[in-house]
């Protein structure tokens, strides 16, 4: 090990790292040894980054230590689950980074439908552990997502119309605080903490568990229905899919058909609206649910099957791969006529191949939880828009950002805000558009109790409110 520090005298010098991995029930990874160049490595390839240390915990009394290992260097921290921050926050340069992953115990109370999940587990792992018993916890669109990102920011994903945000099942977070305590918030314990952990990111503190509750999700009716990339088609999916059942939640992504062994050799490459959709009912009622989107145009490829719930994520499982991408995302009151030309004539011309338009349509469940109720404040956004486009050299990531600002823009007109976990690094009034009507205010004050010298800055941050 001593070979690995004088390699970086400077880390030396701030962090007495001998007495520091002593105390740990983990590890740390240093520069220079075999694990780092794996272990500094985020999702989103554009955050290239060389941290001095990784500290990969054990349990909550390692997240306690790397608190105070930051706090009393100075150095910058940044907190890990699965890494797949689009902004990059779960890395950094020269700083601390708090890698989750290992901690992956799962506690399933089937019975109480409860369960008590550490946070290096991603939403895949979680998801087919509790389908062992029939049960599930709402999460995102993507196996590989951590489910500690995701739960912080709200969690969007396949179960959103029918039991809502990942949040509306969170029942209680043990969280380690910036001065090393740990606690537990709840309704009942520090509802304030708790208040501001459902939406409000990682800038409260680290959590070290959750507490989610479980809900009945068997065989459901699941798959994709690729449309073609009409107008009538994208003016059809808001009304059509927000006035189905709430058993129906859909996920459309107008792209490019991918090579896949069930689309036709001429059909690869034809921009198409792939309404991927989970219906958790009788599978018969499910079809009669998808079939006003056959009814505006005989869908190109029609992939409407039972499956097991985990199988969705074969769906989406080409996002998991690590890769250059750009993102812009926000909350839509509505898709209108200018809109639809806008995207279509956008698509028609993307930056790159595989840039693709992701649209959710919300509503059910989600839309009737109180927008004050939880720091997700967004409650009654009807479309969340997302666009995603990926390329391989880097050296053109300029144009493909104008491409994707360009089609942002074109959005702007019926705006509702954004969604924190779809920001990159976008600056503080985009933070404040993630917490509408006095969110970010009250958040910034709960900010101030817990964590008054900024130390959980690596996220969508909330300043701390002035005091007095
Ligand atoms: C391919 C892909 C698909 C996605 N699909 C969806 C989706 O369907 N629905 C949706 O809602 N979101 C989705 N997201 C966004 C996702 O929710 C966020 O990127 C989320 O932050 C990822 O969590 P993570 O733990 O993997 O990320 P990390 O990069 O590890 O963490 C992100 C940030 O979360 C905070 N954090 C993570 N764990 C903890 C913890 N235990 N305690 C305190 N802070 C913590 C930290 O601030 C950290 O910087 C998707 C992202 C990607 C890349």
């Amino acid at each position: 090990m001593e070979q690995f520090r004088s390699a970086r005298p400077d880390i030396d010098d701030t962090l007495d790292l001998e007495a520091f991995e002593a105390g740990l029930n983990g590890s740390i990874v240093l520069p220079g040894t075999p694990e780092y160049a794996e272990a500094r490595l985020v999702n989103a390839a554009l955050h290239d980054r060389f941290p001095a240390l990784i500290v990969r915990a054990a349990d909550a009394a390692d997240v306690a230590r790397t608190v105070a290992l930051a706090r009393g260097s100075g150095l910058t921290l940044s907190v890990r689950g699965a890494g797949h921050s689009l902004a990059g926050y779960s890395t950094n340069d020269g700083g601390i980074v708090l890698d989750l992953g290992a901690m992956k115990g799962l506690l399933i109370d089937a019975e109480r439908r409860l369960a008590w999940a550490q946070p290096g587990l991603t939403a895949g792992e979680y998801t087919r552990a509790a389908a062992a018993h029939g049960l599930a916890t709402p999460f995102g669109d993507t196996a590989s997502v951590g489910i500690g990102g995701l739960t912080l920011g709200g969690g969007i994903g396949w179960l959103v119309r029918k039991y809502g945000l990942t949040i509306d099942a969170l029942q209680a977070v043990e969280i380690v605080t910036a001065d090393g305590r740990l606690v537990t918030a709840s309704e009942e314990s520090h509802p304030d903490l708790f208040w501001a952990v459902r939406g409000g990111g990682g800038n409260f503190g680290i959590v070290t568990r959750f507490q989610f509750k479980l809900f009945p999700v068997g065989e459901i009716l699941g798959g994709a229905l690729f449309l073609p990339a009409t107008p009538d088609v994208l003016r059809s999916l808001v009304p059509i899919a927000a006035s189905a059942p709430e058993e129906l939640s859909t996920i459309a992504f107008l792209m490019p058909i991918p090579p896949a062994p069930f689309a036709p050799a001429e059909l690869v490459g034809t921009v198409s609206l792939v309404m991927m959709f989970v219906w958790t009912g009788d599978p018969e009622a499910g079809q009669a649910a998808i079939q006003p989107f056959r009814e505006v145009a005989t869908p190109l490829i029609d992939i409407a099957m039972p499956m097991p719930y985990p199988a969705i994520y074969a769906f989406t499982a080409a996002g998991e791969q690590r890769g250059l991408a750009v993102h812009r995302s926000r909350f839509l009151d509505g898709l209108d006529d200018d809109a639809i030309d806008a995207i279509l004539a956008a698509m028609a011309s993307p930056s790159s191949p595989v840039a693709m338009l992701q649209l959710r349509v919300l509503g059910g469940a989600m839309a009737r939880v109180p927008a004050d109720a939880t720091a997700f404040a967004q409650r009654d956004a009807a479309v969340m828009a997302l666009i995603i486009t990926p390329f391989e050299d880097p050296s053109s990531e300029a144009v493909h950002r104008a491409w994707t600002e360009t089609l942002h823009e074109a959005l702007a007109a019926r705006d509702a805000g954004v969604y924190s976990n779809f920001l990159e690094v976008e600056g503080e009034d985009r933070v404040r558009a993630a917490y509408p009507s006095g969110a970010y205010e009250r958040l910034a004050d709960i900010k101030r109790r817990y964590d008054p010298s900024n130390l959980f800055r690596m996220n969508q941050n909330i300043r701390p409110a002035a005091v007095g």
